[in-house]
Parts: C-alpha cells; structure tokens; sequence
C-alpha cells in the first residue's frame, strides 16, 4: 500500500495535499461513529503534504513514507500540541518537544493526520479505559478494537490513515491488530526509542507500527528505529531498510510451537485457525516443532507486579504542580488549601482513572519496605527465568508461534466489571515484554461470533533483534494466502 502510493506521489498522478484531504475527508464521514481521534491536524497535515509536494515539483527525492497520512497515538509527545495519554490529569497539557520517533518521521516528510485514542497511559485491553471517548471496532461497532492503542487501530483500519504508531507493554500494539485485522509490530527492546514517549512501564515499554500490510509495518518500522541519545537503552544498528529483505529464503527455518501455550482451556476455534496457519508455514518451506517454555504460565503474575511497580514509580510525576492539571487552582483555594499535600491528593484524586490508580497502589505495595523482596525482587527473579526460556528455545528454533489474543473482539463493556478477566487479554503478548523480544500479529483468519466474521491474528515472536526474519516470515505467510 504505502509502495503504491509513493509511486502515485513521485509519477504526480496524485499529490501529496489530494491524498491527505482524502484521508482527511474520511475521518470527517467515519470519525463521528468510530471515534478514534482525540485530535486531528488538519491544517498541520496540509502543510506538511504542502512541503512533499514541492519537493517532488522540483525534482527532488522523497522517502517511501514522504507524504503518506499516518497518526499517532495520543501518548507520543508532538511540540507544541495536545498530548493527553488519555487522561484528565495532562488535559491542559502541550508537549514542549518532539519525541524522537516523531523527530524521525518529520525528518522523512511524513503527513501525520491527528492523536488517536487509547486506555489511560496505556493501561488496559479495549481502550475503555480513556477518559475522553469510546472508540469502537470498525470491524463490527459494537465490539471494542482492543487497547490499549484501539484509537490507532480503529484509524488504520478505517482507512483513515495509511498507518498508525501504538506504544506495546504487554500487548498494546498486537492485540488491538488482532481484534482489528491488522499488522502490528512490538520490537525488541531497545529498537525504537522511548525518549518523548510518556512512560509506562519502562524496562517494557516500546512504540511500533499498525498497519494493513506487513510490508508497510517493516517501512514504519525501519524510520523509527535506531540508536538515540536521547534514550540509554537504544541499541547501535545499521539502520537497516527491512522492507528490502521481505523476500529472504527461509526454507529450513523452524518454528517453534509452546505446548503451554495450546492447552485445555484454548477456545477450540482460535485453535483450529492457529493450526491452519501452522500447515501455511510449512507450505512456505518452514519447519513446525513443538518446544517448551517451562515458565509461561508464570508470564502474567509477573508482568503484574513488575509493570505496576514500573507505574507507580513513573506516574509519581503527575502530582498537579509538575504538568498539567492543578485541581487546586481551578478551585482558587491554593491559599485556603495552605497545604501542598491537599494540591496532590485532590489533582491525583480527579485527575487519574479507577484502573490507573489501582495500578499505583499495587506498584506502591509491591515496592514498599517489607513486600519488596516478597513481590518486586521475586518477580525480577521469575522475570529472568522466562528469559531463560527464550534463550533455550532459539536454541532450538527461529522462532515461536502462537495466538496473538485468547479470543476475538468482544463487546463494550463484557470486561469493564472485572479487572481479571481484562488482564487474561494479554495471556500471550506480555512474555515478549518480559523477555525483550520482537513480537509481530497478523491476520490469520476469522471467527464466527453471533453471525459476524471476527479477524483473529497469529502472534509470531523472534530471536533479539532478528525483526528481519520474523518480518520476512510474515510478509511470505501474507503473500502466500
Ligand atoms: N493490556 C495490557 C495492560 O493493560 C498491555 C498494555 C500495554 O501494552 N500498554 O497492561
């Protein structure tokens, strides 16, 4: 898709401000029902698609990603405007600098059409979550597009942009491409910087692309990557194109099947897809096996109690005197209240959502004196064992596959009640997280749920930093069907 469209762009059979107002113009017919921006930057887009224009007027090279619509999600800051993360608490907020992945793609010329929607500061499975709107699944509005980057999702697959970036800290990019019959690419820790992201969960954390094509997934992928400055756990790299080596020769290459992951309790019908996409791969030359992470089942306690550690740490800044939202000032009683205390509680207290504040006290508990070594220390130590698991197993294969989510999209509301049942979304996505390794889910078929065809994605995890085999992988598994 994007190939084709820079095509279009540097033959000038379309410009760069048509196809922008085309895209514009959609989300000016959908965005009503679907609600997946929380802004969108018109007038900004124009003049950015203005900008490729004359450069392709004057004979100049553009990048593949110059001039093609794109959003991002609400968490990334842009200078100079809104960035909420989807809460209340950073309403009034206005980034003062790019985050670097936005640096990057202004740098290829890129035409970014707005912020979309997502859970508050990242934290859930449906976008729900937000305090601003409800974004629902294009696919079938009644059902939920997944979370917590549901808003970019929802946009992408809408057709209201070409591509989309989420940020993923237990499943926030691969499980809302699931529900939404999309690409969704998690890289390994360390790819992508974090600097100008609002944080998460730190050690966790990634931003990555949502796209139609995994081909357009791998272009995204590849002008966001890199080494910064600006973040210490970015990684030297090449900076490598990987939409050029989508067609490497993968024949002898192994996937590896989690006998943990295919137990009892899997829904029989995401099972009978996994198993038809598992005959795809080895019609492509690929090997099946079946390997063991011993740990697996212990991926989600842990992931909940390092990820609310890592939380309740990283929201201590949002104290109403640091950024955004002061409730003591609106109220004009900062010299009645007398008391800087009474500032903090009262702007946490309005400012931040039910789940975000569970989320903090867990993370408070967890680290405090006496519970530290019991959860926190006992988690890292857990932690690294499932890593382990990762390093036996790309002993033996190249790569693991399994469901990308237990289930297909559900409806509003059917996990609101129920903290649990939510958390169980990430059952398969939050051990490449933990681990540090890419992860990337692609449509591999559909369910029936009550008469509608619901998309379902395949969850394909690599070795550390071998995106371009996992990516290869995947684009020849999208071809061949
Ligand atoms: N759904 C998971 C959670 O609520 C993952 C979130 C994410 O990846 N940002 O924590």
């Amino acid at each position: 898709m994007i190939r084709d469209l820079h095509e279009q762009l540097k033959r000038q059979e379309i410009s760069a401000v048509e196809l922008a107002e085309r895209y514009l113009k959609t989300i000016e017919t959908k965005d009503g029902e679907i609600q997946a921006f929380l802004d969108v930057r018109r007038e900004q887009a124009l003049r950015e698609a203005e900008a490729v224009d004359h450069k392709i007027m004057r004979g100049e090279t553009v990048d593949l990603l110059a001039g093609i619509p794109g959003a991002l999600k609400d968490n990334m800051c842009l200078r100079g405007e809104r960035t909420t993360a989807g809460s209340k608490i950073l309403d009034n907020y206005i980034a003062p600098y790019d985050a670097s992945v936005v640096e990057r793609l202004r740098q290829v010329d890129v035409v970014m059409v707005g912020k979309t929607n997502m859970d508050e500061f990242a934290m859930g499975s449906s976008t729900e979550n937000s305090a601003y709107q409800r974004t629902k699944n294009p696919v079938d509005t009644a059902r939920v597009p997944g979370g917590s980057s549901g808003g970019s999702a929802a946009a992408v697959a809408a057709d209201m942009a070409v591509w989309a970036l989420g940020s993923d800290t237990g499943g926030s990019i691969r499980q809302p491409a699931s529900f939404c019959g999309l690409v969704g690419l998690k890289p390994t820790y360390g790819r992508v910087s974090r600097s100008g992201l609002l944080a998460m969960a730190s050690s966790l954390d990634q931003i990555g692309p949502l796209t139609k094509t995994v081909e357009d997934a791998a272009i995204v992928f590849s002008r966001i990557s890199g080494f910064d400055r600006m973040d210490a756990t970015t990684a030297e790299s090449k900076g490598k194109m990987f939409e050029d080596f989508l067609d490497a020769d993968l024949r002898g290459k192994k996937v590896g099947i989690p006998r943990e992951y295919f137990s009892e309790s899997l829904d029989k019908d995401v099972r009978s897809v996994t198993m038809e996409a598992l005959e795809r791969f080895k019609s492509l030359g690929v090997s099946v096996e079946e390997i063991s992470l011993p740990h697996a089942a212990f991926s989600l306690p842990v992931y909940y109690i390092i990820m609310p550690a890592e939380v309740s740490s990283n929201l201590a800044r949002f104290d109403g005197i640091k950024y955004g939202l002061r409730v003591n000032d609106e109220k004009e009683r900062m010299v009645a209240a007398g008391s800087l205390l009474e500032t903090y509680l009262d702007s946490r207290a309005y400012g931040l959502g039910a789940e975000v504040k569970r989320r903090i006290m867990l993370g408070t508990y967890t680290l405090s004196a006496g519970y530290y070594d019991a959860y926190y220390q006992k988690a890292q130590k857990v932690r690294q064992l499932i890593r382990q698991d990762f390093e036996r197993a790309y002993g033996q294969v190249d790569f693991i596959f399994s469901p990308t989510a237990p289930e297909a999209a559900f409806k509003f509301g059917a996990k609101t009640d129920d903290p649990l049942t939510m958390y169980l979304s990430d059952i398969y996505t939050v051990t490449a997280n933990l681990a540090g390794v890419p992860a990337v889910s692609f449509p591999i078929g559909t369910v029936e749920v009550e008469g509608k065809s619901l998309p379902l994605g395949g969850q394909l995890q690599g070795k550390w930093f071998d995106e371009e085999g996992m990516l290869a992988l995947a684009h020849q598994y999208e071809r061949w069907s």
